[in-house]
């Protein structure tokens, strides 16, 4: 049981209107709702997209008759067996970049997956902590953010045992592509999560309950993704 942990992470960004966003999205806008007289109770509106923030995308988000959130149950968000894949690199090297004075690898490749694949063969799901959470949570993104190269994730898809990747980046496809997502949600029943934050704090091995909202037809959905660890 999940309960019996000692520790509890939150690896999810807080939403609020300065937040950083996906390049060429809209941002994100909560006030109070204008409908309501601010006399009377406390009310907020929010205005943003399915992929704002800390979210889960859904098959549906890039494959046309793709499952939709709704149509996981709810067990599904809640993983026992989770391992961090740690691709963060310790010194600046030719395949790294840096931003905000964090360093991080701008392509992780199956190469730098290489060191997990017996971990990655017993576990239900896996986080990738490219370091790039940090980028986030000082709001300052641009388009080079960290991604996974068609090698990595033909190397994760052919797990069939994982349902689920995290990552601590605004997306596992480079700015404006789709392939990763393609080859990822091949196979039904798999989700993503995106945006994470805090994943140095994780052990190799931990537990995830990442619950999104119940949205008719969500390809996507902001989400509290909890890690429970010793
Ligand atoms: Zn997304």
């Amino acid at each position: 049981m999940i309960i019996q942990y000692k520790n509890i992470i939150d690896l999810s960004l807080k939403l609020h209107n300065d937040m950083a966003v996906y390049p060429g999205d809209p941002p994100i806008n909560i006030k109070p709702l204008s409908s309501m007289p601010a006399d009377r109770v406390n009310m907020l509106e929010l205005n943003m997209s399915t992929h704002h923030g800390t979210h889960i995308d859904a098959p549906l988000h890039q494959v046309a008759d793709g499952q939709s959130l709704d149509e996981f149950p709810p067990h599904n968000f809640i993983v026992g067996q989770m391992i961090k894949l740690d691709v963060a690199p310790k010194e600046s090297g030719p395949d790294t970049n840096h931003k905000e004075g964090v360093l991080y690898l701008q392509v992780i490749t199956a190469y730098d997956l290489a060191p997990y694949a017996e971990r990655l063969a017993g576990a239900e799901g896996a986080v990738i902590h490219t370091g790039y959470g940090r980028v986030l949570l000082k709001n300052q993104v641009d388009e080079d953010y960290p991604c996974l190269d068609v090698s990595a994730i033909r190397m994760l898809a052919g797990f069939k045992n994982l349902k689920l990747i995290g990552i601590d980046s605004l997306s596992v496809d480079a700015m404006g592509e789709s392939t990763i997502h393609h080859i990822w949600f091949a196979e039904p029943d798999r989700w993503l999560v995106e945006t994470m934050v805090c994943l140095e704090q994780l052990p190799s091995d931990f537990s995830l309950c990442c619950l999104p909202l119940r949205i008719e037809h969500a390809d996507g959905s902001p989400c509290r993704a909890v890690a429970f660890c010793d």
